[in-house]
C-alpha cells in the first residue's frame, strides 16, 4: 500500500471566488487613478511653465492643486477616502474657478472643463448604471464652468499679465485642452470596445456553460434511466421471482443516482441564490463517521481498495452541527475516492486540532491513493460542471457539481476544502471545521412515528399527474389509510363538500383549473380544522415553507418522496 507523503505540496485555495464573480471589466478606480496622474502631471508642466513665464502667483495655485491631487490619491490608495473621483472633479473644478479669479478668461484654461466632461464616463461604472453619479459630476462641471464664464467676465483679474505672457500662456493651455480631450476620447472609445466586448465574452461564457450543463445533465440523467427502460423491459419477460428482484434492485439503483443528480443541481441552484439553509442537530460525531464509512467498506470490497478510518479519541463527542450537509460532504469525497481509485486504499480522518470546553476543533481529510489530479487542473476541479478529461476518467460518471457544491457548503460554514495531489499518486482533500459541544444526544423521533399505519384515517389526495396519483395512493392504501383522489383543487373543494369526514388532506400545488394556493384559500375558509400537506417538486427553501405556512398548509412534502417520509409525514399532523 502506498502511502501519500507530505511531499505534495500543491496547496489549492478554493475559498477563493472566482475572477469574473467580482471582475470590475471597466476598472473604475484603475481609470480614475489614470486621471488623476493626467490631472496631476498636466498640473506639474502647467505650473513649471508659469514660473518660466513669470507668472508666480498662477504657479503656486497650480502646485497646491497637484498638492492636494496627489493627497487624495495617497488617502484612496491607503483606503481612507471612498471615492477619489469625485474629490478630482471638484478639486479639478476649484483650480478652475481659482484660475479665473486670478487670470480672468484671457488665458483660456476654462477649456479644460472639455476634457474634464469627456473623462466623466471614465469615471464611473457605467455596468452598474450609475446615473446619479454620472448627473452629479456632469452638473459639477457644468456649474463650475459657467462660473468660471461669469467671474472670467466680471471680476477684474487679480494679476496683472503682460500681452505676451498672455498670448503664451493662452497657446499652451489651448494646446494641452486639446491634447487632453482627444487623449480622454480615445481613452473612453477604447474602452468601450473594451467593455462591450468582455461583455459579450462573458455572455458567451454563460451561454456555454448553460450548453454544457444541458449536455452533462442529458448525460447523466440518460445512463440510469436507459438501465430503468432497459431493466423493465427485461421484467416484462421475466416470471423467476429471484430475478425480478434483481431487476427492483437495479431500478432502484438507478432512480436512486437519478435522485442525486437533480439534488445536486437542487443544491447547487440553492448555494448560487443564498438560499442555502442549515439544520443544527445534536449528533456523536463519531458514530457519524463511522456510518458514512460502512457503505463505503462494502462497496471498497468488491474492488482491491482498502477503507482505512482513523479517528481521534476526542471526536467521540455530542456535537452541535448540520449532520445531514457534513454527510454529504463525505459522501461526496468518498465517492469521488471510490470512482478514482482502484487498487491501494481510501483514508478517512478526523484528528482532534484543538479542544475546550465549549469546543473541539477537527481537522478532516478524505485521502486516496488513486489517479491523483494533475497540477493544470487542481483549481479548476472546484468549478461547477468541469471535470477531467482522459483515459482513466472517460468511463467515470459524473456531473461536476460534488466538489463545488463541497467546497461552497463548507465557505458557508466558515471553512476551507484545501486539496493535495500527485498524478499518479492520490489525493487529498482537507478542510477544519469547529464544533460547539451539544447539551445532550436527543434521541431520533424519526423511527418513532414509523410504528402503526393509517388505519380509519380518510385522506383526501389531490393530485393532477395520474401516475403521481397512483404512485401515492398504492402507497396510502398500503398503509391502510382510506384514500379519495382529486385532480384539481375545485374537485377537490367539492368532495369537502359531499364528505366531512377527511382527517387530512395531501394537495400538489401546481395543477390545472384551480391550483394548490386558491384551493387552501377555499378550504381554510369552510374547513379550517382539517390539516392540509402541500406536495411539490419545487426547490423549497425557508422562505418558501413560510410562504405555505402563511397560506394555511401545514407543512410540505418534497416530491419524489419516500413511502415512509410519507407515512411520518401525516402521522405528525394527525
Ligand atoms: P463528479 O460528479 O464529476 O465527480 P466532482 O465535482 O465531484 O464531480 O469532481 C470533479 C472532477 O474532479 C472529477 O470529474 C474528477 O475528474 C476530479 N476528481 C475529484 N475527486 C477526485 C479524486 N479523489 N481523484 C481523482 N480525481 C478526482
Amino acid at each position: 500500500m502506498e502511502k501519500i507523503t507530505d511531499k505534495y505540496h500543491r496547496l489549492v485555495e478554493p475559498g477563493d471566488k472566482r475572477p469574473d464573480q467580482y471582475f470590475d471589466i471597466k476598472q473604475v478606480p484603475k481609470r480614475t487613478f489614470q486621471v488623476g496622474l493626467t490631472a496631476l502631471f498636466t498640473g506639474i508642466g502647467i505650473s513649471v511653465y508659469d514660473v518660466s513665464i513669470g507668472m508666480y502667483v498662477s504657479s503656486f495655485l497650480v502646485a497646491c492643486f497637484c498638492f492636494s491631487i496627489l493627497m487624495f490619491m495617497l488617502l484612496k490608495y491607503n483606503g481612507d477616502i471612498k471615492d477619489l473621483s469625485i474629490s478630482i472633479i471638484s478639486m479639478v473644478c476649484a483650480l478652475l474657478i481659482f484660475a479665473a479669479c486670478l487670470e480672468g478668461l484671457q488665458s483660456e484654461q476654462y477649456l479644460y472643463f472639455f476634457p474634464l466632461l469627456i473623462a466623466v464616463p471614465l469615471l464611473v461604472d457605467l455596468k452598474q448604471t450609475q446615473y446619479r453619479k454620472s448627473f452629479l459630476f456632469v452638473s459639477i462641471i457644468i456649474f463650475s464652468f459657467i462660473g468660471c464664464i461669469i467671474i472670467g467676465r466680471y471680476v477684474k483679474p487679480m494679476e496683472d499679465f503682460t500681452v505676451q505672457q498672455v498670448t503664451r500662456l493662452a497657446f499652451v493651455n489651448r494646446i494641452t485642452a486639446i491634447c487632453t480631450t482627444i487623449v480622454f476620447a480615445s481613452l473612453y472609445t477604447f474602452f468601450e470596445k473594451k467593455y462591450i466586448d468582455e461583455l459579450m465574452e462573458q455572455n458567451n461564457k454563460i451561454i456555454d456553460a448553460k450548453t454544457q450543463f444541458l449536455a452533462t445533465m442529458g448525460h447523466e440523467l440518460r445512463t440510469p434511466l436507459n438501465g430503468i427502460i432497459g431493466v423493465v423491459n427485461l421484467m416484462k419477460d421475466e416470471t423467476n421471482a429471484v430475478k425480478q428482484t434483481e431487476y427492483l434492485q437495479i431500478i432502484q439503483s438507478c432512480s436512486d443516482h437519478m435522485l442525486q443528480q437533480v439534488n445536486d443541481v437542487l443544491d447547487f441552484n440553492k448555494i448560487e441564490a443564498g438560499k442555502f439553509d442549515f439544520h443544527p442537530a445534536a449528533f456523536n460525531l463519531r458514530d457519524l463517521l463511522l456510518n458514512i464509512s460502512r457503505p463505503f467498506v462494502v462497496l471498497a470490497g468488491e474492488n482491491d481498495v482498502e477503507i482505512v478510518v482513523e479517528l481521534s479519541t476526542e471526536i467521540d463527542a455530542v456535537v452541535q452541527a448540520d449532520d445531514l450537509r457534513l454527510t454529504q460532504i463525505f459522501n461526496n469525497l468518498l465517492s469521488n475516492a471510490l470512482k478514482f481509485t482502484n487498487t491501494g486504499f481510501i483514508k478517512l480522518a478526523a484528528v482532534c486540532t484543538k479542544k475546550n470546553e465549549q469546543s473541539i476543533t477537527v481537522s478532516f481529510s478524505v485521502e486516496d491513493s488513486g489517479i491523483g489530479i494533475e497540477k493544470a487542473d487542481q483549481e479548476r476541479i472546484f468549478d461547477s460542471f468541469w471535470q477531467v478529461h482522459n483515459d482513466e476518467t472517460k468511463l467515470v460518471s459524473g456531473t461536476g457539481l460534488g466538489l463545488t457544491i463541497c467546497k461552497r457548503i463548507l465557505n458557508l460554514m466558515g471553512s476551507r476544502l484545501t486539496l493535495v495531489s500527485e498524478k499518479g499518486f492520490g489525493s487529498k482533500f482537507s478542510f477544519d471545521l469547529a464544533f460547539n459541544y451539544a447539551e445532550k444526544l436527543v434521541p431520533a423521533t424519526k423511527n418513532a412515528s414509523l410504528r402503526g399505519d393509517l388505519k380509519g384515517v380518510k385522506v383526501l389526495l389531490v393530485e393532477d399527474n395520474k401516475i403521481n396519483m397512483m404512485v401515492a395512493k398504492k402507497i396510502l392504501t398500503g398503509f391502510k389509510a382510506a384514500v379519495t383522489g382529486a385532480y384539481d383543487g375545485s374537485e377537490a373543494l367539492n368532495n369537502m363538500e359531499n364528505d366531512h369526514g377527511f382527517h387530512i388532506v395531501l394537495m400538489d400545488l401546481d395543477m390545472p383549473v384551480m391550483n394548490g394556493y386558491t384551493a387552501i384559500f377555499e378550504m381554510k375558509k369552510h374547513h379550517p380544522e382539517i390539516p392540509v400537506i402541500a406536495l411539490t417538486a419545487s426547490l423549497v427553501d425557508e422562505q418558501m415553507l413560510a410562504d405555505l405556512v402563511a397560506s394555511g398548509f401545514k407543512d410540505c412534502l418534497v416530491k419524489p418522496y419516500q413511502p415512509l417520509e410519507l407515512l411520518t409525514c401525516l402521522r405528525k399532523y394527525l
